[in-house]
């Protein structure tokens, strides 16, 4: 193995990457590091979140940085703001040394003055998302003919995200003598035709097999009847005390149904989707990082943004649709030379993907053994009973009370003391299971009939939804509108890389810094509806309608209802949407029994021990 000096790297970086505490190259550095620093080199990299591949890239795009020369070098796309801001923070981190040298991450969501003001001061190095730079080359604000390194990371997710077509447009703005770096976890198509056609016979580096999962994850399915789903997934909770966590949904709202379940539970749980705000956002992804949440319930979309590097589990509440989703979720765990756990809770009818997945990430797939509550008993015992072996005993603060407390238990001996102790922690969990039904799993083989039908809480609704949703409604969930607010339709959709984060910038821009708060926002293919409180409705339709977003004249107006669907006024409901109005009651109300879940044949935990159904952190 080479040092990262024998791989070329300048004293200057050498010394900020010693302080972080890097000694050795990590694989994907050890390949793209010398050859980056050669000229004329353009890499296909095959590499997993994690694999390091933010330094392979970012040391020699640094390194090839002329500093007096302060225009735009290199710009690194990416598809999410958080992603943005990490490898604009690494950057800056890998060029303390390097005197003068400007790193500017530019996404959507958050002032666009500010940023415009940043790139007048002078630049070197720009991360951005596609959106917000497409919409500062409109302005003129960002000149790019000076770039010599493009680089494209998680370029798999941006076409997920519908980038294409932005990703054609900011590079046709680049001087075709670029280099072009392209990241990705997996190798779709649409990767195919972006080296195809930007790309100059690129070395193609892989870090692990091709679309292979990460090597040390292991892979487990828990086949259960759809009612039992929620069930099983608390058990699967209940059985690793310790578990750090993202459970994947498939909609926006059985995320949240999902999360609001296990809160009412007693987990440590909260919900990441795109019906939170930026701020509830940030703020449930904080949370998570500092580990005060040990389960994220989330979408593919929101989790996206999330790095986080020694997640124990990650859960598919039900598996992805496309495949390639199951890659990237696991992907999440077993990172940084750490083992992790991928677990799909499904049904019958998903058994064929399984095999469908086991060949994309050539890896087999174990049968999981539900969990039986006398076996979640022992283990959350066990894992108290190591707690509290290796609890810090604070001697000065409890050292004046103890002889209190040792003269009132001075009549119990220790194994009556050990009993009492245990019963205190247990009781309610041992009371729970010894009510709870064991959980069966379905017969395999039969038809591949789910025998319930999936009449299960979480999955009749999410199923409800993807049907409702119709065509390109798979993430959509149910839309209305809240009390008090207003909704517009706007003629952007994701294909025109249209996202929450560009609604927030053009109200920014045309709202003569008058604050408006914005609801829901509902992204659809080729349009999309977003709430404002009712006062500030007609404003926000004049100041944005006829405005420009990438070069697109913007259209707003209210919409309308029609045939159970909103539409544009104009008939601007181009997917064929079938968006319903929320129905007199959800589940978010209350619960089908009005007084929160109870699952069918197992009881819930009593009120006062819901705070107790989840050891939280710290307990
Ligand atoms: P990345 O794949 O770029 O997100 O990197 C994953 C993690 O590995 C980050 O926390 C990096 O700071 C860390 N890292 C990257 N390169 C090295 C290295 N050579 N030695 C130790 N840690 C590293």
């Amino acid at each position: 193995m080479k040092t990262f000096e024998e791989l070329g790297v300048a004293p200057s970086i050498l010394r900020a990457i010693t302080e972080l505490g890097y000694e050795n190259p990590m694989p994907v550095q050890e390949e793209v590091i010398p050859y980056l620093l050669g000229n004329d080199n353009e890499v296909i990299a095959l590499a997993q979140t994690g694999t390091g591949k933010t330094a392979a890239f970012g040391l020699p795009i640094l390194q090839r940085i002329e500093v007096q020369n302060v225009q735009p070098q290199a710009i690194v796309l990416c598809p999410t703001r958080e992603l943005c801001l990490q490898i604009a923070d690494d950057l800056n981190d890998y060029s303390k040394y390097i005197d003068q040298l400007k790193v500017l991450p530019v996404y959507g969501g958050s002032s666009i003055e500010s940023q415009i003001r940043a790139l007048k001061r002078g630049v070197h190095i720009i991360v951005a998302t596609p959106g917000r730079l497409i919409d500062l080359i409109n302005r003129r604000t960002v000149k790019l003919d000076q770039v010599h390194n493009v680089i494209l990371d998680e370029a798999d997710e941006m076409l997920n995200m519908g980038f294409t077509e932005s990703l054609d447009e900011i590079l046709s703005h680049v001087p075709t003598n670029r280099n072009m770096l392209l990241f990705s976890a997996t190798m779709p198509a649409g990767i195919s035709r972006i080296t195809k056609k930007y790309m100059r016979d690129p070395k193609e580096i892989i870090i692990g097999k091709k679309n292979e999962g990460a090597k040390n994850v292991k892979h487990l399915y828990y086949m259960v009847n759809a009612r039992d789903k929620y069930l099983v997934l608390k058990r699967i909770a209940d059985f690793n005390p310790n578990i750090y966590g993202i459970v994947f949904c498939r909609t926006k709202k059985e995320t949240q149904e999902i999360a609001d379940l296990l809160i009412k539970d007693g987990y440590n749980a909260d919900s990441l989707h795109g019906d939170l705000s930026q701020v509830q956002r940030d703020s449930v992804m904080q949370k998570f990082r500092l580990r005060n949440v040990q389960l994220l319930i989330a979408t593919d979309v929101a989790a996206r943004g999330l790095d986080v590097d020694d997640l124990t589990h990650v859960i598919n509440y039900g598996l992805p649709d496309d495949t390639e989703s199951y890659t990237h979720r696991s992907g999440r765990t077993g990172r940084a030379g750490k083992t992790g756990i991928a677990i799909a809770i499904i049904n019958l009818k998903e058994k064929g993907k399984i095999k469908q997945i086991e060949k994309i990430i050539n890896k087999q797939f174990e049968k999981g053994e539900i969990p039986t509550g006398k076996q979640i008993c022992e283990k959350q015992l066990f894992s108290f009973i190591d707690k509290l072996e290796k609890v810090k005993v604070n001697e000065e603060e409890i050292a004046d009370i103890l002889p209190s407390i040792y003269r009132k238990l001075d009549w119990l001996e220790k194994e009556d003391l050990i009993k009492r102790l245990v019963s205190n922690e247990f009781n309610h969990m041992i009371e729970y299971y010894q009510d709870a039904r064991e959980i069966e799993a379905p017969t395999e083989g039969k038809g591949g009939r789910d025998r319930d039908g999936g009449d299960s809480w979480g999955d009749r609704n999410s199923r409800g939804a993807r049907e409702r949703g119709g065509r390109g409604g798979r993430d959509r969930g149910e839309v209305f509108s809240e009390k008090g607010y207003a909704r517009l339709f706007i003629n952007l959709g994701k294909m025109d890389g249209f996202g929450p984060q560009n609604i927030i910038g053009l109200l920014n821009d045309n709202m003569q810094g008058t604050k408006v708060t914005v609801g829901r926002i509902d992204l659809m293919k080729n349009f999309s509806f977003f709430e404002v409180k009712e006062a500030d409705k007609e404003r926000v339709i004049q100041s944005l309608d006829g405005t420009k977003f990438a070069g697109r004249r913007v259209a707003v107006e209210q919409a309308a209802e029609e045939r159970g669907g909103y539409v544009g006024r104009n008939g601007g409901n181009r997917d064929g949407g079938n968006v319903r109005r929320k129905p007199e009651r959800s589940s978010r109300d209350g619960g089908r029994d009005g007084g929160g879940y109870k699952p069918k044949g197992e009881s819930s935990y009593k009120a006062k021990d819901k705070k107790k159904g989840f050891p939280k952190k710290g307990r």
